[in-house]
């Protein structure tokens, strides 16, 4: 499995980094995971081709996540030419965000017609959801109201495991989360001032021995935590970091 991190930033550019967008190939997939506002930016930055994505799925809806879904659309409309369908997958409420989202983002867009289909696939921890041969497993964090909108994900691809904290606070599904993980990538907004709906990295070590991920890499940092240096232990991500697990 294939991941670069195509943003690996907050929602306030701490670092000049990009907003969370992560991309992940293995073999005949090819998916994003979280789209923030910058991701298209990011992508066209790195090179990579949105028309080869067939999957988008979403963590949150809060805007350094998922913002940037109707640029992708409009530009796999109008610039890119996209014919290949395109699903995006997330908590509730997808289906009454997407409408929401486009509209608020580009008025008139919701219902253009398209030359490629959009699926909206709502996920919940009770249901796994196979795409292809990934298993994408929700699990519910602790990020905000209504608690059924936001999660992390467990992905299982070819017998390898990617999860993703999503942004939260500490809350023990995480435990089951990253358990054994390949990859375990986790926010860490702070380093050890507690703040609510995200982590600090101090609480994340103190669990990390229930967790045991093969390999960590902290995202979504503030500006305090990128000024901490050689105090975080763990590999930090970055715009452009690429993981082969
Ligand atoms: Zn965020
Ligand atoms: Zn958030």
């Amino acid at each position: 499995m294939h991941i670069q991190f195509v943003g690996s930033g907050d929602a306030f550019g701490s670092g000049g980094r990009f907003n969370t967008c992560f991309h992940v190939v293995s073999g005949e997939l090819n998916f994003l995971v979280d789209c923030g506002a910058s991701s298209l930016i990011a992508m066209k930055r790195l090179g990579i081709d949105p028309n080869a994505i067939d999957l988008i799925v979403l963590t949150h809806y809060h805007a350094d996540h998922c913002g940037g879904v109707p640029f992708f659309i409009l530009n796999a409309q109008f610039v890119a030419k996209r014919t290949r369908p395109l699903t995006i997958a997330g908590p509730p409420p997808i289906k009454e965000w997407f409408p929401r989202q486009m509209e608020t983002a580009f008025a008139g867009s919701a219902h253009s017609a398209k030359k490629f289909e959009v699926s909206l696939i709502e996920l919940a921890p009770e249901r796994p959801w196979l795409f292809r041969n990934a298993e994408i497993r929700s699990v519910r964090v602790s990020h905000g109201l209504p608690p059924e909108s936001y999660h992390g994900y467990r992905i299982s691809i070819d017998g390898k495991v990617l999860a993703f904290s999503g942004d939260t606070e500490w809350t023990d599904s995480l435990i089951e989360l990253g358990r054994d993980a390949d990859l375990f990538v986790s926010e860490a907004y702070v380093y050890d001032r507690p703040v609510q709906m995200h982590l600090a990295y101090r609480q994340l070590l103190e669990k990390l021995a229930l967790i045991r991920p093969k390999r960590l890499i902290i995202t979504h940092m503030s500006d305090d935590m990128l000024s901490r240096g050689d105090a975080i232990a763990h590999e930090k991500a970055r715009d452009g970091l690429i993981v082969e697990i």
